[in-house]
């Protein structure tokens, strides 16, 4: 329903405000990603016809046929799902960002196929920061080392780290993989890299996230409503 995508935006858009403000933290520091994953393009127009220019997609299959469809539109996609050799060719075809780097053998092909009269290709590498032994995302012993051999690869330019802890109810524990990311983040910003990116909190736990100094919150349900099937 397009009335009710309309409303449920506005109020994405206000709690990052209010957020935002309880944590001392400006507004414009924070940046709204849409997760458009499983949505028609009807729903993405609808967005962005309220304003919204970023948007997320997990799936390659899916999200290629829709950018197409709305080539005209002045649009920054944004690659969130896992990484796969076979699927790097047509990230760097069709996408602004990648926020789920987590091998350099995947960082390196996207620098060889992204096409040259492209900017380079902004990327976030993706930490797993509750160290589950199955899910995506370098573990923060290996982050540093990743980190500077993907910021010599000159066809992409390394933006900070992307993080999707396993959410819990409590807040003061939701901010705690929150901050550990920041910590990491802060360190690598030390060691001489210049990120500006740290992409962390979903629609169940954005304000934890923007009090540990999110700059992008991934917002699906929120926005769109809840997700049948996937
Ligand atoms: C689906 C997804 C989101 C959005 O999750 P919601 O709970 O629907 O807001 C954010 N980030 C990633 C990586 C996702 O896969």
């Amino acid at each position: 329903m397009i009335s009710d995508a309309l409303t449920r935006i506005k109020k994405v858009r206000k709690r990052i405000a209010e957020a935002a403000r309880q944590f001392a933290r400006s507004p414009g520091s924070i940046r709204l990603l849409a997760v458009s994953k499983t949505r028609p393009v009807e729903d993405i127009v609808t967005a962005f016809n309220s304003g919204q220019t970023c948007f997320g997609e997990n799936y390659l299959q899916e999200a290629v046929p829709k950018i197409d469809a709305l080539r005209d539109y002045p649009l920054e996609w944004h690659f969130i799902g896992p990484l796969q050799s076979n699927k790097t060719r047509l990230i760097a075809e069709n996408f602004d960002w990648v926020q789920s780097l987590d091998k350099l053998k995947h960082a390196q092909r996207l620098n060889a196929q992204r096409p040259e009269n492209f900017p380079p290709l902004n990327v976030c590498i993706q930490v797993n920061i509750s160290e589950e032994t199955q899910k995506s995302g370098v573990h923060l012993t290996d982050l540093p080392t990743l980190a500077q051999a993907i910021a010599e690869l000159p066809r992409l330019r390394l933006r900070g780290l992307m993080a999707l802890p396993t959410l819990c109810q409590d807040f003061e524990q939701q901010r705690i993989p929150f901050r550990a990311l920041r910590i990491a983040y802060l360190k690598l910003q030390e060691s001489g890299l210049a990120l500006d990116t740290l992409s962390m909190g979903m629609t169940g736990d954005m304000v934890a996230a923007i009090a540990e100094g999110a700059t992008f919150v991934r917002i699906g349900t929120g926005i769109f409503g809840e997700r049948v099937g996937k």
